[in-house]
Order: structure tokens, then C-alpha cells, then sequence
């Protein structure tokens, strides 16, 4: 199943461990079972711990100094780095104490969240609930979605719902649930800042320090990258209080000044333009709302079954192991499935509500096609956005309260935190298909990306659909290769995912 795996020197093993586990168990039902009764964790959950700094069942060890060393650090705890935690405490659970991971996790936000600037009411999720934090690796795990709605006495209702699609309210509220729930040492409110190799007598860098900004360090075997995307703002954009990116929304709206002109431009032609364009013109019943994009017209998400396999588990084997060119005529061929689209339902909710509008003779709602923003002045009470349309060649110029930059998102970059061991081109171009950054062969120590890997694992880099089996993923890597280096590794069954092979 491993086609190929630059990192040649743990590939061999990152293979044979999963060929143990149930990655391999197609059609063995029995097996499956087995493992998974094996892998079981029921009744170690705590309960009540607030979010914050909390002790870990894995107490650090020190090496030679009074800093703590961490066999895993991960920078972020969004959703991907909240799934590594809780493989983790799933695979501690099921080994010996000496074949245990310990791991502390850093966040820069003061407790967990899922873009929160973006929680707008009745906005869905654009997967279906079971690729949650664990179901795909391990369906049988006490953090899944259901055990969520269980836990929270709302299983039926939920269930009468009959939606694949929870709210994102929902879903933030679940992962919020997990973030307490598991067992793992977060330092909320402290950004990484800095990664640094630290060199043995031998010359070879086995381990990191990881700095945060608070002065405090700790060191690593293994850094975890879980920082997110950053937002992509025009470069002709000064973000101000009235023109922001919408990561922020929520966050900016509110703290905008009132409004006069009783106007808003979003531009972007994605699911968020289109989720803020109904948001604006919902709750703004005096504005205009100008949606301004390249496009003819919003284009919908392709979430058909077949083309939906672009995001399974054995779609990264795919992907990963494929030429390169190939690979990027898939993921130019399937962009349709994730970029710049929206969903169906809200194009055509969008589209009836202009329509109604025509029909009464009251326009509130105006999509700016083929069009782009030439120019931008900030006036004392508001901005003034200049939109040029492609097909006539012609200029309005628009009086508006606030513009709203609905642009997209790059992976956050690796130089700054990482230096002279990030990877010269970005996104990286070389990563193993454990998640393990190609570095210099003078670094044993492990580099492991949760996102920013679309150019060589495909879409779901920086999506959720594949953090349940990516976490396991790079447990298995971690316990490999710590096994390479002395200690006795074993791999558990639910370190590694349930579905491809069990199809
Ligand atoms: C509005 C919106 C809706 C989305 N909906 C979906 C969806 O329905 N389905 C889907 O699959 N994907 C969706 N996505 C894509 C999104 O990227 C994933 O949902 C998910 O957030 C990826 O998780 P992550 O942990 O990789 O990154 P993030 O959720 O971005 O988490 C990264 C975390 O790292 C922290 N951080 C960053 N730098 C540092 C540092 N130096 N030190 C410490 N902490 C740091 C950040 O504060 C953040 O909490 C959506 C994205 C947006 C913006």
C-alpha cells in the first residue's frame, strides 16, 4: 500500500507497523473486532477539567538539564492537533509505561477555538459529522461525535434530525467537548514563537527547543506543526476597521463603527463570501450587499459520492505515491470539490432571495460579476470601493460601511517558527507520507506537518476530514521511530484507521 516514501530511512518501518495493524485487516471482520475490542477506552476519561494548563498522565523526563523533554511538542490545537492529543492518550492507554508518549501542546488563543470569527448562525459543516476527531481511526473511541451527542442527551434528537451536515455551533461545541475532555497538557494563551535544533556530541540534532512567548522552552523529539492557515489578504488591501478579512467577521462587525451608508462589498466567490452575503443581507435589513467576484456566478461544491473520494484516507496513498504530475492534474481537476465553491443549498437560497427582490422592485442584493476591485479610499465615515466590471469595462464607485475580504487562505508559513530547518520552498515539496518533513540527514529529530502538505498528501491537508487518520498516522511514525532509536515500539490498532482496507 506504500507506493513511496521519501523518507526512505523510517518508510520500511512506518509500513511494517502498519501492516500489523488493522490498516491490513480487508475483509477480517473478526480481526477487526479484535483489535478493536483491544484498543477499547472506556472509563480514564476525566471529566470537569477546564480548559487551560493541566497536568498530563505522562510526567517529562529531563535530559541533562532542568528543561522538560516531550517525546511529541504541537504547535496549535486546532482540530488536527487535538486529534494527535487524543491518539495519543488512546495509545498510551493500551502500552506499557515505557512505551508511552508523552506530549505538551502550545495555543496561541486563550482557550480552544474553532474559527470563531466565522460561527455564524445556521452555518453547516461542509463534511459529514463521522470524519470527526477519532470514528475514522477509531470508531470505537469514547471522543466520537455520537458519544458527543450522547454525552449531552441529544442522540435521538439528533438523529431525527436526519443531516450528515451539523451546524458549525454544533461541531464547535464538540470539539470544544473533546478539548476538556482529553487527557493532555495545553498551554492555552502562549504562541510558539521559535524552533531550534539542539545538537548532541555526535553532531546530530535528535532533539528541539521549542520556545514559546512567554520565554518558556521545553524540548522536543518531535514538533508537531498544527498552526492553521493564514489568512490571504489582497495586496492592495490596508486591513482597517472597515476592511477586514472575514476569518475575523464576527469579531470585526462588531466592533465596527454604526453604519451610515447602509452598504457592504464582500468580495470572493467561495462558501464564505456567500455565507457572509446572506449573513448581511439578513441581518442588515436596511443594506445593500454587494458580492463582488471574477466568476459569472457562484459555482457549486461537487460533493457527489465518486468525486467525494478525493478526501478519503486511501486517497493520500494515492495521491502521495503518485508522479508528481499527476498528482497535481488531480488536484487541479478536483478543485471543484473544495475552492472557491459554494454549496447548493445557499446559491440557490441566494438566488431566490434576488429574485424576490426583482419581483418586488426593492433591491437589496447585487451580484458583481466578472468584476474586481480597482481601488480603495477610506473616508471619515466609511469606505469608498471602486468596482470595475469585466464584461463592460465600467466603474461604480461604492459609498459602503465596511468591506469584507471573503479571499482565501495560504498554509502558514514554516520559516518563521523554524528557520534554517524549514524547507526552501513553500509549501513544502518534500514530506514524507508519515507527515514527516524531509530534513538535512544530520536531523534525527522529527518534524511532523498537520497541513500545509496539499501539494504532496492532496486536499484534505488542511481540512478535517482526514485528522482522525492522520493523527494516527504520525503516532505511528512517532513509535517507530523511537523504537529505531532503543526503546521497544509496538503499535496499537487504533493508531492507524479502520476504514480503507475494512471496505
Ligand atoms: C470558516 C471556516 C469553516 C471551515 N469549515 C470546514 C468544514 O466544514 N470542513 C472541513 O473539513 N474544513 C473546514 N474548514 C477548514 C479548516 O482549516 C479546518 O476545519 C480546521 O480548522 C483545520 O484544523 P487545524 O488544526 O489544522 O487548523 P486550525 O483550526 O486553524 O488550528 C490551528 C491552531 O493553531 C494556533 N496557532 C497558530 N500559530 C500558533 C503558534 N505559533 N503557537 C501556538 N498556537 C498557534 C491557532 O490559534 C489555531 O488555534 C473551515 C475553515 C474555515 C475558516
Amino acid at each position: 500500500m506504500i507506493k513511496s516514501d521519501p523518507d526512505r530511512s523510517s518508510g520500511a518501518e512506518f509500513a511494517a507497523a502498519r501492516a500489523g495493524s488493522t490498516w491490513y485487516c480487508a475483509g477480517n471482520k473478526d480481526r477487526l473486532h479484535y483489535l478493536f475490542e483491544g484498543g477499547r477506552r472506556l472509563g480514564r476519561v476525566r471529566r470537569g477539567v477546564e480548559d487551560g494548563q493541566r497536568a498530563m498522565s505522562e510526567s517529562p523526563e529531563t535530559v541533562g538539564t532542568d528543561l522538560p523533554v516531550r517525546d511529541v511538542v504541537g504547535v496549535g490545537f486546532g482540530p488536527a492537533n487535538l486529534a494527535l492529543a487524543i491518539a495519543i492518550e488512546e495509545h498510551n492507554a493500551e502500552c506499557p509505561p515505557r512505551e508511552r508518549i508523552s506530549a505538551q501542546f502550545f495555543e496561541k488563543q486563550d482557550r480552544f477555538g474553532w474559527h470563531p470569527g466565522m460561527l455564524l448562525d445556521g452555518a453547516t459543516m461542509q463534511i459529514a459529522f463521522p470524519k470527526d476527531l477519532v470514528t475514522f481511526r477509531n470508531p470505537r473511541s469514547a471522543f466520537t461525535f455520537f458519544n458527543y451527542l450522547f454525552d449531552q442527551g441529544r442522540l435521538v434528537d439528533f438523529v431525527n434530525h436526519q443531516t450528515f451536515f451539523p451546524t458549525r455551533h454544533e461541531f464547535h461545541d464538540y470539539l470544544q467537548w473533546a478539548a476538556r475532555r482529553v487527557d493532555a497538557d495545553v498551554r492555552y494563551g502562549t504562541a510558539v514563537e521559535t524552533v531550534r535544533g539542539i545538537r548532541g556530541d555526535d553532531g546530530v540534532i535528535d532533539r528541539f527547543e521549542v520556545r514559546a512567548a512567554d520565554g518558556s522552552t521545553v524540548i522536543a523529539r518531535n514538533v508537531v506543526m498544527g498552526a492553521g492557515l493564514r489568512e490571504r489578504i489582497p495586496e492592495w488591501a490596508n486591513p482597517s476597521a472597515r476592511c477586514f478579512h472575514n476569518h475575523q467577521f464576527l469579531f470585526r462587525l462588531g466592533e465596527m463603527p454604526a453604519p451610515v451608508h447602509h452598504r457592504f462589498v464582500v468580495l470572493g466567490a467561495g462558501q464564505s463570501a456567500a455565507e457572509i452575503v446572506q449573513y448581511l443581507h439578513g441581518n442588515y435589513p436596511e443594506a445593500e450587499v454587494h458580492s463582488v467576484f471574477s466568476r459569472y456566478g457562484y459555482s457549486p461544491a461537487d460533493d457527489s459520492p465518486y468525486a467525494n473520494r478525493i478526501f478519503d484516507p486511501e486517497a493520500v496513498d494515492d495521491l502521495h505515491g503518485a508522479p508528481e504530475a499527476e498528482r497535481l492534474r488531480l488536484l487541479d481537476v478536483h478543485r471543484s470539490t473544495n475552492y472557491s465553491v459554494v454549496d447548493i443549498e445557499l446559491i440557490n437560497e441566494l438566488y431566490a432571495t434576488e429574485y424576490q427582490e426583482r419581483v418586488r422592485g426593492r433591491r437589496r442584493l447585487f451580484m458583481r460579476r466578472a468584476s474586481e476591485i480597482i481601488a480603495v479610499d477610506e473616508t471619515s465615515d466609511g469606505i469608498e470601493v471602486a468596482v470595475r466590471s469585466g464584461v463592460d469595462g465600467l466603474t461604480d464607485t461604492l459609498a459602503c460601511d465596511a468591506l469584507i475580504l471573503a479571499t482565501g487562505f495560504t498554509p502558514a508559513p514554516l520559516e518563521p517558527l523554524l528557520g534554517d530547518l524549514a524547507p526552501q520552498t513553500h509549501p513544502p515539496r518534500d514530506v514524507g507520507r508519515d507527515y514527516r518533513l524531509a530534513v538535512s540527514p544530520d536531523v534525527t529529530a522529527g518534524i511532523y506537518l498537520q497541513g500545509g502538505t496539499e501539494k504532496t498528501h492532496g486536499i484534505t491537508s488542511s481540512l478535517l476530514s482526514n485528522v482522525a487518520v492522520r493523527a494516527g498516522e504520525i503516532v505511528t511514525s512517532v513509535v517507530t521511530r523511537r523504537g529505531r532509536n532503543g526503546t521497544l515500539a509496538s503499535v496499537n490498532a487504533q493508531d492507524t484507521y479502520a476504514t480503507s482496507e475494512a471496505r
